[in-house]
């Protein structure tokens, strides 16, 4: 059994009875639109947000991440639909009477007030009295390393340990949600991976539900437990990090993922059920998972994933294979990423060891063959 259908099978067993959260709406979109003028940033979008999960929102530039997540905070009014909490619609609710702040990259402190009164601000707003917001502002700094640093200015501080006294200005409030818009993108890359173990580890102890916009796949993917990906106003799917990696719905999602190939299909079915897909690379068969619910005649895309393609020079043996021309190579630690183009410009994606890729000799402008497993590959209906 290869580990695709060791997953699925996982996946589809009988519900956890423990799971009192299960299914449990906390926050929900509604068929939610919003439009500036004549553009729609936001378009017919409906999602359940369960309590003290972490969804990470991504999506290209420009798809609607930060509107969705303003519209939750109540930073923007919904042109139309619904957004309910706990079965209440809150759409008219101002900001500071949703309990939903706002992280986001370009953090807002006043840079004229100290770290301690910056952390304080969000009390004072609630009318929290001096002595307590104080001891609850110090309380947080400690939760977040910053002890030492209550009484500075705000330029006296790294980009890091901002983003920190950002974070517990709005955490001292002890919101049961948190809307995050890109907050690690303004920091260097180890000082984000770092703040990223911080954060998941936050997000679990205190059970706050983390809404969590990020352009970056490892953000999301290392911290989230459902991974919405938007496109143009309107979630293409939203999953678990396994399904979306294992089984993109969409071709806009694999290619948006990257790493992995896809080919355009036609089905045919042989007489023992399995799959012909007749492509302009070529025919390929196909006994993997989705191989039921096709019909002959069927449109489909086919994807494959890197870790999924071999190479070999020259001509190969398998029962999918493409020739294909090496035109690119990127080195990721101990991995190589291959970019070949076949003779029909399908471009196909291989990851291999970069042991292996030395065995095989192969250099950008070399003729090789790609090949993978027809159990292998996931296809989607187009
Ligand atoms: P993302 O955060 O995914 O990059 P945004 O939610 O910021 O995208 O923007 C979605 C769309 O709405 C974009 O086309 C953007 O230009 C448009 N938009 C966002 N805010 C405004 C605004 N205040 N006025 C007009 N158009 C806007
Ligand atoms: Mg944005």
């Amino acid at each position: 059994m290869n580990s695709l259908t060791d997953i699925t099978a996982a996946r589809t067993g009988a519900p956890n009875p423990g799971d009192k959260r299960m299914s449990h709406a906390h926050i929900s979109l509604q068929n939610i639109h919003k439009s500036y003028g004549e553009a729609l940033a936001v378009d017919r979008l409906d999602l359940d947000i369960e309590e003290g999960k972490f969804i990470a929102i991504m999506g290209p530039s420009g798809c609607g991440k930060s509107t969705m997540l303003r519209m939750l905070a109540g930073l923007e009014d919904v042109t139309s639909g619904d957004i309910m909490r706990e079965g209440q619609r809150i759409n008219d609710l101002a900001i500071w009477e949703r309990d939903m702040p706002m992280v986001w990259q370009s953090l807002a402190l006043f840079p004229f007030l100290t770290v301690r009164e910056n952390v304080e601000f969000g009390l004072r707003m609630k009318g929290v009295g001096g002595a307590e917001r104080r001891s609850r502002a110090l309380e947080w700094l400690g939760k977040l390393g910053l002890e030492g640093y209550a009484n500075r200015g705000i330029d006296q501080l790294s980009g890091g340990q901002r983003q920190r006294v950002a974070l517990a200005r709005c955490l001292v409030t002890e919101p049961s949600v948190l809307l995050l818009d890109e907050p690690l993108s303004a920091l260097d890359a180890h000082l984000s991976v770092q703040m990223q173990g911080e954060l998941k580890r936050l997000q679990r102890e205190l059970g706050i539900t983390f809404v969590y916009v990020t352009h970056s796949h490892s953000e999301a993917f290392s911290m989230a437990d459902t991974v919405v990906i938007m496109n143009q106003g309107r979630i293409e799917q939203a999953g678990s990090p396994e399904d979306i990696y294992l089984r993109p719905a969409t071709p806009f999602v694999a290619r948006f993922l990257g790493g992995s190939s896809i080919f355009d299909c036609k089905t045919r079915r042989r007489k023992n059920g399995e799959l012909t897909l007749e492509s302009t690379d070529g025919s390929f068969s196909y006994t993997g998972p989705e191989l039921v619910e096709q019909d002959e005649g069927d449109e489909v895309s086919l994807i494959v994933r890197a870790d999924q393609i071999s190479i070999a020079p020259g001509a190969g043996w398998a029962e999918n294979e493409v020739s294909a021309r090496v035109v690119g190579e990127e080195f990721v630690g101990a991995l190589v990423n291959l970019r070949l183009e076949t003779a029909a410009g399908t471009p196909i994606t291989v990851q291999l060891q970069q042991r292996d890729m030395q065995a095989l000799d192969i250099e950008v402008g070399a003729s090789v063959t790609a090949s993978w497993h027809p159990e292998d590959g996931h296809i989607i209906k187009t």
